[in-house]
C-alpha cells in the first residue's frame, strides 16, 4: 500500500458534503483584522486553514466549507473578533449532537 498522491483523487471526493449556503462563521468588524491584529493569527490555528489573508484586498478570507467546527477560532482570536455559530450542515463534520 502506497502513500496517498497529490494528484490522485482525494477521499473527500467520494463523500457527499452538502455545504451550508451561508457562512456560520463571520469577523465581527473588519477594521479590527485590519488595524490591531499584527499576526492575524487566525490563518495559522485553524487546522483546516478556514481563514487566509488577502494582502492585495486587506482583508481576512473566510472559506467556511473547510471548517471541522473544532471551535478554536472564536477562542483564539486575541480580539473576540470572530462571530461563529454552527453550522446547519448534517452532511458533513458535525459535533454538535
Ligand atoms: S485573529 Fe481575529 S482579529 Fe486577528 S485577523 Fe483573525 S479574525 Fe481578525
Ligand atoms: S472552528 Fe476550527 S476548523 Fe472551523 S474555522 Fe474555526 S478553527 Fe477552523
Amino acid at each position: 500500500m502506497s502513500n496517498f498522491s497529490k494528484d490522485q483523487k482525494t477521499p473527500l471526493d467520494s463523500i457527499p458534503i452538502k455545504a451550508d449556503d451561508t457562512s456560520h462563521i463571520q469577523i465581527k468588524n473588519r477594521e479590527v483584522c485590519l488595524e490591531e491584529c499584527e499576526n492575524k493569527p487566525c490563518t495559522y490555528y485553524c487546522p483546516t486553514r478556514v481563514f487566509s489573508w488577502r494582502g492585495e484586498e486587506n482583508r481576512i478570507e473566510i472559506d467556511y466549507t473547510r471548517c471541522v467546527e473544532c471551535l478554536a477560532c472564536p477562542h483564539g482570536c486575541p480580539h473576540n473578533n470572530i462571530a461563529w455559530s454552527f453550522p446547519q450542515g448534517g452532511y458533513g463534520v458535525n459535533y454538535q449532537n
